[in-house]
């Protein structure tokens, strides 16, 4: 293939030729080769593709299948009820009827409980997640069909289960039995936004996920390249060029959190398998446990802290000498900053999601959406590290932002070094490319405006937009 008239690297434009999955040749006026496919790019920045190096590809491909229940599209009680019922006269649901809701938050009606579900929808099973990731809500029919006995991890007033499961993914797993979802919807969302590669951030990956992955991407289903984290089962997981294995993912809560000896022990066996650790931390003390304990067990390249949502001055020296990447979620910003606004404490505000701030204390700095959780556009993640606007246009500590050149770095390093430099186009690089509908003097100065005009994937494109019907 010949890409004709892209910008690549200089600001001046240039044309590229593809050989199979690499770029072969850069330079000015190509001559098209007999039987040569030709991409226009009319000027627009070619860019490696982006690596979205934080998100859960299983949960997105569930949530595109799944009720919205919290904000922006659901704030009220009412809405809720009209949002589960549209889903549920849509979709005859999965092969027992099962009407599945995401992204929950208590604004929306409060401490809902299964009463409240029952009263909505009576006869089918219903669960809904809380937007933190760590709750389902669960309708009676849904506990009956789980077979909700006494030994089940749920919630429970005078010996009643409310319907409330906390932290009870693998209970639930376990009870719906293992039906992993089709990549395919979830790949074409990833691919029309430029994404070429993910790290799929999921703790509970196993061998399961990983043949799961492996089948998709072999059906042509799943397009990205992954590296997935997961736990010690994956250690001698069979990898492949498309599919690796990443660090082991270590998930802190700060309630209930494990001796330091067993931090540490848990550290120094990773790194002794030769997978370097990745911390989830959202709050102070969860991140200053996980710096103390790499402090103790020693760390490797590759450690990474994931979220590092709230980081004050204090703890910056020890994660710069802890020598790790911290993965940020710069579309927090934006989704979640109103609520932030509300909720967070003024001691706290300051540095929740920061940009500049890790930059200047010399720490390596990546970003992933975390979507489901987040939405899944780089672009938009992009615009909120630049901005620091939330949805309503607050500003969020603007001096964390960062130069829309940095922002891009956030999701244009490799897979394996997320902190590193970003890839770059040369002669002998892998055709894994995202063409944008303008150049970059134009993209930098509204990066949610920009439009992915196109993405390839080892040659072939994935993704292209369809040409615009001319004016008349
Ligand atoms: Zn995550």
């Amino acid at each position: 293939m010949l890409i004709r008239n892209a910008e690549v690297d200089s600001g001046t434009t240039t044309d590229l030729r593809l050989t199979d999955a690499i770029v072969t040749g850069i330079g000015p006026q190509l001559e098209a080769l007999a039987g040569e496919e030709v991409l226009e790019a009319d000027g627009g920045l070619l860019l490696p593709g982006l690596q979205d190096h934080h998100l859960h590809l299983l949960a997105l491909a569930g949530a595109l299948d799944s009720a919205a229940c919290g904000p922006p599209q659901v704030r009220t009680a009412e809405e809720l009820a009209q949002s589960l019922l549209q889903h549920a006269a849509a979709n005859a649901g999965d092969s027992e009827g099962w009407i599945r809701g995401i992204g929950y938050h208590q604004s929306v009606a409060g401490d809902i409980d299964r009463d409240w579900l029952d009263r909505l929808l009576p006869t089918r099973p219903l669960r809904i997640q809380h937007r933190s990731g760590r709750l389902w809500i669960l309708n009676s029919c849904a506990l009956n069909l789980l077979c909700a006995g006494d030994d089940a991890p749920l919630e429970r007033i005078a010996g009643r289960p409310t319907g409330r499961l906390y932290d009870g993914d693998e209970w639930l797993r376990q009870r719906l039995g293992r039906r992993l979802p089709a990549l395919a919807r979830a790949s074409g969302l990833l691919a029309s936004v430029g994404v070429t590669g993910v790290t799929d951030a999921s703790p509970h990956n196993g061998p399961d996920e990983i043949r799961h992955f492996a089948a998709e991407q072999a059906r042509r289903h799943l397009l990205q390249d992954v590296l997935a984290m997961g736990g010690a089962e994956l250690d001698h997981a069979a990898a492949s060029d498309g599919l690796r294995i990443g660090a082991r993912k270590l998930y802190l809560r700060e309630a209930s959190l494990p001796t330091l000896e067993a931090m540490r022990a848990d550290i120094m066996a990773a790194h002794a398998a030769g997978r370097a650790v990745a911390i989830h931390c959202v709050t102070v003390t969860e991140l200053v446990f996980a710096l103390v304990a790499l402090g103790e067990a020693g760390h490797q390249h590759g450690d990474r802290i994931e979220h590092a949502s709230v980081a004050p001055p204090e703890v910056l020296p020890m994660l710069a000498a802890a020598g790790v990447t911290v993965v940020t979620q710069p579309n927090f910003v934006y989704e979640r900053g109103d609520a932030y606004l509300a909720e967070v404490g003024a001691a706290e505000l300051p540095w929740l999601y920061r940009g500049r701030g890790f930059l200047d204390a010399g720490i390596a700095l990546a970003a992933g959406t975390d979507a489901p959780f987040g939405e899944a556009d780089p672009w938009r993640a992009m615009h909120a590290a630049v901005t620091r606007r939330s949805r309503n246009g607050a500003l969020m500590d603007g001096a964390e932002a960062l130069s829309p050149e940095r922002a891009l770095a956030l999701f244009s390093a490799s897979a394996q070094d997320p902190g590193g430099p970003p890839r770059r186009i040369v002669p002998g690089s892998r055709a894994d490319l995202c063409l944008l509908d303008r150049p970059w003097r134009e993209a930098r100065r509204d990066l949610s405006a920009v439009r992915v005009q196109a993405t390839l994937k080892a040659g072939q494109v994935i993704w292209q937009r369809q040409p615009r019907a001319p004016a008349i």
